[in-house]
C-alpha cells in the first residue's frame, strides 16, 4: 500500500531524516517511536505532502505521490491528524468534522462518515452543537481524529495521539485505533508514548537522528533489552 524509500528531508541544509526507507501493506497498524527530535513528523509531512523532501520515493497503492500537494495526496486516500491537534475553537464540533471533508462533493457519504465517527465518538454527537474550544483535551484529539476520518482515508497518520492526555482516556483512545483498524484503516501512529504506542500498533520502526536503528512486530520490540531500557523506562 505505501512504500518510503530512500527518504531525506531537510530544513534549510540541516538534515532531518536521513534515508528512511520503510513500507506497510493494507490494513496494518504501525507506529513509527523515538525522542522529541527524531525526525518522525518529518517523515509523516513528507508523506502527507506539508514538506517536500529532499529526496526520495513515496509510492501509495502505485501511485509516486513524492513531492505532490496535500490536496491531490489526501484525495488519494492518505489523511493526517496533526500534533496539537489544531481544533477550531469557536466553531462547532460537526462545523470542525464537516472540515475534514472540504474535499468531498457527496453529501450523501459525507453525512455517513459523519454517523459513522459519531458511533466512534459518542461524545462527539453529544457535543455536536457546542464550540471545539469547549471540549476536554482528550475530546479535542477525539475531534481532530473524528475530522481526519471525514476525508474518507485508506491510511489514517497520526501525529502524538497522547500528548497530555489522561491514561484513562489515553485507553479509550487507543481502543479505537484498534477498532478502526480491525474494520480496515491502515494506521500510522507517531509516538513518543513508547509504551502506548507498541501496545496499540502491530509493528514498529524506532528512529533516532533521521535514521531507523530498529523494526520489528510490536511483541517483539516491547520484549528487547535495548527498547525496554531506552524507552520504556524498564
Ligand atoms: P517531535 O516529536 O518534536 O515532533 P520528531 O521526531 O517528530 O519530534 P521532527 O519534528 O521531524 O522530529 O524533527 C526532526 C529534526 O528537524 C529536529 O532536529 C527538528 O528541530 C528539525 N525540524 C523540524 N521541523 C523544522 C522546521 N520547520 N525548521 C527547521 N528545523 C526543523
Amino acid at each position: 500500500m505505501l512504500a518510503v524509500k530512500d527518504l531525506y528531508v531537510e530544513y534549510s541544509g540541516i538534515r532531518a531524516v536521513n534515508g528512511v526507507t520503510f513500507s506497510m501493506d493494507e490494513g496494518q497498524f504501525i507506529t513509527l517511536i523515538g525522542a522529541n527530535g527524531a525526525g518522525k513528523s518529518s517523515i509523516v509531512k513528507a508523506i502527507t505532502g506539508l514538506v517536500k523532501p529532499k529526496q526520495g520515493e513515496i509510492i501509495f497503492n502505485d501511485t509516486n505521490i513524492e513531492g505532490r500537494d496535500s490536496s491531490v495526496i489526501i484525495r488519494q486516500g492518505i489523511s493526517y491528524c496533526p500534533e496539537g491537534r489544531r481544533i477550531f475553537a469557536t466553531m462547532t464540533v460537526e462545523e470542525n468534522l464537516k472540515i475534514g471533508a472540504y474535499l468531498r462533493k457527496d453529501k450523501k457519504k459525507i453525512n455517513d462518515d459523519l454517523d459513522k465517527v459519531y458511533h466512534y465518538f459518542p461524545i462527539l454527537k453529544e457535543k455536536r452543537n457546542l464550540p471545539g474550544g469547549s471540549l476536554s483535551g482528550g475530546q479535542q484529539q477525539m475531534l481532530a481524529v473524528g475530522r481526519s476520518l471525514m476525508s474518507d482515508p485508506k491510511l489514517l497518520l497520526i501525529d502524538e495521539l497522547t500528548l497530555g492526555l489522561a491514561p484513562i482516556i489515553i485507553q479509550d483512545l487507543a481502543k479505537i485505533l484498534i477498532e478502526l483498524n480491525q474494520n480496515g484503516l491502515a494506521i500510522i501512529l507517531i509516538e513518543q508514548n513508547a509504551n502506548v504506542a507498541l501496545k496499540t500498533a502491530n509493528y514498529g520502526y524506532v528512529l533516532e537522528t533521521g535514521n531507523i536503528i530498529l523494526e520489528d512486530d510490536t511483541t517483539e520490540l516491547t520484549d528487547n533489552d535495548f527498547i525496554q531500557k531506552a524507552y520504556l523506562g524498564i
